[in-house]
């Protein structure tokens, strides 16, 4: 460390840590970092392979229709037009998503919006009154026949549950047009970081002091009273040692496989929407790039041949322990964060922040959004002006 003091220690190297830890290095204040895993960005990480930027951590697309947040990253990053169109294969058939005309062409062989709605009020009337579940919220949106295939699978999988034990609000994320327009988000800006989301986030820490590999509970017990204050952007439950009770997240599991092939599946995302398929989707990571390398030029490997890198994506249950990926927002659960949150006031100088201290299922552009917030409680100043 080059300080025997600092006036913060943020503990996680993701986008939160990264947006606080700028902010506060730019107001005069002397920040070090920990992360626990041997490299920073999170779970935006993307690691060069071959000349692809591999998502680690599954695909991510950063969109937002907040102004000041897509300023804001395009200080650290040049985006390039990636949209994504990911496609959906069910039985054997592929689907275009989110759903808009081309899935109700493919599905009901209709060709006007008219139509398509037509089919749409008649298989809706099966729900009454306001949708109480996902199930409900998905036939009320699209049909029956729609969530049988492209919903039912696809979603059980992926929350390990009933879609009828879930909340409507999951599915109210996806858009549902009655245009041909495959745009998976309405967002106004979108696009991936051009260079990787690493160093995008590189940019953002600047030279700020980061120690990977290091857990923070063995390292404040070494180093008590490091910092004035803590912004930690761990679980709240597990910085409390779980006393008031266990926060429930689904995980996932990725599979990362090389293959000889210049574009193996013709697209970034395809979603595999069967129950019978363990997977929920691939992601074919050269797309996001249009299978060009940093220099602009095609992907191949060293010796000019063809090269691709695919992620199959697994739901799987969340044990202590595992990488806690989605928040399960329930009643329980939230509940239980309400009370970790109540506990943590008797603390004045840790703030809980980002994906995890929050416990919110937050696309990037979010997480940068309530990170703006964190800096102007925290420092007086305001990053949207
Ligand atoms: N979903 C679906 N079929 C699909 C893709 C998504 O039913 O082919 C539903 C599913 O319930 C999922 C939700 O939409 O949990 C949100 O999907 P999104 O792609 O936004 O999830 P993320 O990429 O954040 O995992």
């Amino acid at each position: 460390m080059n300080q025997a003091h600092y006036d913060y220690l943020v503990v996680g190297a993701g986008l939160t840590g990264a947006v606080f830890a700028d902010a506060a290095k730019k107001a005069g204040k002397s920040v070090l970092v920990i992360e626990a895993r041997d490299h920073i960005a999170g779970n935006v990480y993307t690691e060069p392979t071959e000349g692809i930027h591999v998502h680690k951590y599954g695909a991510h697309i950063f969109h937002t229709s907040l102004e000041p947040v897509w300023r804001y990253v395009n200080r650290f990053a040049e985006f390039n037009n990636y949209v994504n169109c990911p496609v959906a294969l069910y039985k054997g058939t592929i689907y275009n998503m989110p759903f808009n005309m081309n899935t109700f062409s493919k599905m009901w062989g209709v060709v006007t919006p008219d139509e398509a709605l037509a089919k749409i009020n008649e298989q809706r009337a099966e729900i009454t009154g306001e949708p109480q579940n996902l199930e409900e919220q998905a036939i009320s949106l699209v049909g029956r026949d729609i969530f049988e295939a492209l919903v039912k699978g696809y979603t059980e999988k992926q929350w390990g549950r009933d879609c009828k034990d879930l909340p409507a609000s999951i599915i109210k994320r996806l858009p549902v047009r009655l245009t041909y327009d495959n745009n998976y988000f309405n967002d106004r800006w979108q696009g991936i970081p051009m260079g990787g989301y690493t160093k995008m986030v590189a940019n953002m820490f600047g030279d700020t002091e980061v120690l990977l590999n290091t857990e923070y509970r063995s390292f404040i017990a070494e180093h008590p009273g490091i910092a004035d204050r803590t912004i930690y952007c761990g679980t709240i439950d597990g910085f409390y040692d779980f006393e008031l009770g266990t926060l429930e997240y689904r995980s996932l599991r990725f599979e990362t496989e090389r293959i000889a092939s210049d574009n193996w599946q013709g697209n970034a995302v395809v979603n595999y929407n069967e129950r019978e398929v363990p997977w929920t989707r691939i992601i074919e990571h050269k797309h996001f790039e249009f299978c060009l390398n940093d220099q602009g030029e095609p992907v191949k490997d060293a010796e000019g041949k063809p090269v691709t890198y695919i992620t199959r994506e697994y739901p799987a249950d969340w044990h202590p322990g595992d990488e806690p990926y989605y928040p399960l927002n329930n009643e329980r659960n939230s509940e239980l964060y309400q009370r970790y949150v109540e506990r943590s006031k008797q603390d004045g100088d840790i703030v809980f922040a980002g994906r995890l201290g929050g416990y919110q299922y937050y696309d990037m552009d979010k997480c940068i959004d309530a990170a703006f917030d964190l800096v102007k409680n925290e420092l007086g100043i305001d990053l949207r002006a």
